[in-house]
């Protein structure tokens, strides 16, 4: 509030009424008198720090209403249009009654204002500034409601424990009652749980035990007393688990887990509850106990947690692969036409050849990365694994030292399931090839068919459906893993050999490839005792009809695989891969490009093959006439080569072998397309 002046004494006042304004002024309250035709006659320093009129409106015979207008004007009476205010409020004065009224002025603050007629007519106003007050009250009366609620909530609350305490009391006394009537039937119960249940002392003394510690560490329930934690646990164990057991009893509930040795010799995870028991004055008098096994449960979280691992690691290495199988596929393809274009230069082959070598090396590498993330596509079928070990081992075994013993145990009845054949067998040989490995000197491998059926708590652990499963084991006596091995067998390049003897990606692709089919693999090994990797394939039923059997190594003779037509407008090239089309078992019929190509198939039925280049001179690029052949069934199979990569990506549709090629390469070309 802004400080005023004191009020200019009335004109020609005289002392009196000098004196008179002096004490006037010295209120607190404002005041001011206004005449009976209503205007002012008096007023002091309050008056107008209070309500802040401009200083030349205060002047004796100032009319009523010019405050009023005023007032109006700077939105002391909030909406209320100026000249009704004005009217209404000179109409009121008028009427010379008493009057007490508050009004909150807009800056906030509340004035109390009451009128008093004089005598004479006209009348007195005092106006006092009442702000802090109300507030103070305002926050009285909150502060007054909220403790009302907080003592009704806190009354509830006291009702609600006052009751359950009643009940728990009720409940103790039925317990105690029914405890003290069947401390048999007690027994029965914690008899029949799966898990020990147990009391004892703060002194540490056991005053119950149930049958658990017979089964576990061979004690007798009826003797409890005789029971001590330091014995059957172990000095060990037992000085593992004691700050719990001090902690329990100080008072706070426990849980540990922790690794104990049976009487049988096994060793278990369990997981451990000790719960103090308060006597009534709070004092913790003793300790319950109950322990539960969480073996299979722990042993199932680290599947989980390697499972999750694993898949993480294929995606990145899909990831990754992908990447570089175009890049080497460029690179090969364009060395490769860098050697078709200089095919006399011996400069240029010395320099493509290692070079070549190499970028092949690598797509070995990227093919084995692709199993293991499940990219590479398998070409499923009925399979006897009985028959396909036999043969397996069969193949293998010249390889193998003289003294190391190769067997397969398959049985007489078939075993099927539905498997990328090719694929199951190098998983086995690379299996057989660690096997071998890991055996110095002389030894045995041992590769075993079985059915199982595996039902839910196993199939869980394996990550498999339950149900009838077919499951391979290779076994040795070989030097075995540790637990970091064995935890990071199947990461991609991860290896103990020395560099160059192993690519570290032999059981990548193995759980690659068998994860894919639906299976599981499992690997049981400890250091000095050997090792067991178990293949899990979900079992088929015997198909109706039984799979032609492949003589393994067997090279068709004269034009045994049909006709194969080749299109391409390089004579040299054309030349080679007639060569090697001819090795295969095909009689070959040679195009120079793609229109005469296109008259060939339309006047030949009965084409086998279509083996066509991509870029060619012409309307017709082999991609168009290979897409044509297969549309309109006139050729069998159809297969593009290119020395170029970088149409790859529009040709998922058509399968595609980078130039150059071997024979073999070309036949697993050949044996990958569907007819
Ligand atoms: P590589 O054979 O190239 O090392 P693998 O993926 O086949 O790659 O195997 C990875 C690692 O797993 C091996 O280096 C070896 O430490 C361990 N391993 C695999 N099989 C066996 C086995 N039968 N016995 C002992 N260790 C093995
Ligand atoms: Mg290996």
């Amino acid at each position: 509030m802004t400080a005023h002046p004191p009020s200019p004494p009335p004109d020609g006042g005289s002392w009196r009424q000098q004196t008179l304004q002096a004490g006037l002024d010295l209120l607190d309250q404002g005041l001011t008198v206004f005449d009976a035709s209503l205007h002012l006659v008096a007023w002091n320093r309050a008056f107008l720090e209070l309500l802040a009129f401009p200083s030349e409106m205060t002047r004796i015979g100032a009319p009523f209403e010019d405050f009023i207008r005023y007032n109006a004007r700077r939105g002391e009476y909030g909406d209320e249009p100026e000249d009704e205010a004005v009217r209404r409020r000179v109409e009121l004065a008028l009427k010379f009654l008493p009057h007490d009224i508050e009004r909150t002025r807009p800056d906030g603050r509340i004035l109390r204002i009451t009128g008093q007629p004089l005598p004479g007519h006209g009348f007195v106003t005092l106006y006092s500034d009442v702000t802090e007050q109300r507030r103070t009250e305002q926050a009285l009366r909150q502060a007054n409601l909220e403790l009302e609620s907080r003592v009704r909530a806190r009354t509830a609350e006291l009702q609600a424990s006052n009751e359950r305490l009643q009940e728990a009391l009720d409940a103790n006394e039925a317990i105690t009652a029914s405890l003290r009537r069947s401390e048999q039937q007690m027994r029965l119960v914690t008899d029949s749980i799966p898990a020990l249940v147990a009391y004892f002392r703060r002194d540490r003394g056991y005053e119950y035990i149930n049958r658990g510690y017979q089964d576990w560490f061979g004690l007798d329930p009826k003797r409890p007393e005789l029971v001590s934690a330091r014995a059957f646990l172990g000095p060990d164990v037992y000085e593992g688990i004691k700050p719990n057991v001090k902690r329990a009893l100080a008072g706070e509930s426990v849980t540990f887990d922790y690794e104990l040795h049976t009487v049988r010799g096994a060793t278990l995870s369990v997981r451990t509850t000790l719960i103090p028991d308060r006597a009534a004055d709070g004092e913790v008098v003793g300790c319950f106990e109950l322990t539960f096994d969480v073996t299979e449960q722990k042993q199932s979280q680290a599947l989980i947690v390697r499972a999750q691992k694993m898949e993480a690691m294929g995606q990145l290495a899909g990831g990754l692969a992908h990447d570089f199988n175009n890049i080497l596929t460029v690179i090969i393809g364009n060395l490769a036409a860098l050697a078709d274009a200089r095919p006399q230069d011996q400069a240029v082959s010395e320099f493509t050849q290692p070079a070549v070598a190499a970028a092949r090396r690598g797509a070995e590498l990227i093919r084995g990365l692709m199993t293991f993330a499940r990219q590479q596509p398998l070409q499923a079928g009925a399979v006897d694994v009985g028959a396909l070990v036999s043969s397996v081992v069969r193949l293998v075994r010249p390889a193998l030292p003289a003294c190391l013993t190769l067997q397969a145990h398959a049985g007489d009845d078939a075993v099927w399931t539905w498997v990328d054949a090719t694929k199951l067998e190098n998983a086995l040989v690379n299996l057989i090839l660690n096997a071998r490995d890991a055996t110095p000197g002389s030894g045995r491998i041992d590769v075993r068919v079985r059915s199982a059926v595996l039902d839910g708590a196993r199939a869980q652990a394996l990550q498999l459906q339950p149900g009838p499963h077919v499951c391979v084991d290779v076994q040795d006596q070989g030097v075995g893993m540790d637990a970091a091995t064995l935890a990071r067998v199947f990461e991609p390049f991860f290896t103990t050999k020395r560099p160059g003897s192993g690519t570290g990606l032999g059981m990548a692709m193995v759980y690659g490839f068998v994860r894919q089919s639906g299976g599981a693999v499992d690997v049981r090994s400890a250091p000095g005792r050997g090792t067991t990797v178990s293949l899990w394939l979900p079992a088929a039923e015997t198909p109706a009809e039984l799979p032609a059997l492949d003589e393994p190594g067997h090279v068709p003779d004269g034009a045994r695989r049909g006709v194969a037509l080749l299109v391409e407008d390089d004579g040299d090239v054309r030349k080679v891969v007639r060569r090697s089309l001819l090795d295969l078992g095909f009689a070959v019929i040679e195009a120079a490009n793609g229109q005469e190509a296109q008259d060939i198939l339309a006047q030949m039925d009965g084409i086998t093959l279509l083996l066509s280049d991509i870029m060619m001179p012409g309307d017709i690029d082999g991609r168009m006439l290979a897409r044509q052949a297969r549309d309109r069934g006139q050729a069998r199979q159809v297969l593009l080569m290119s020395g170029y990569a970088p149409g790859i990506d529009t040709l998922t549709d058509l399968p595609l072998l980078a130039k150059p090629f071997t024979t073999a390469e070309l036949a697993a070309a050949i044996e990958e397309l569907t007819t």
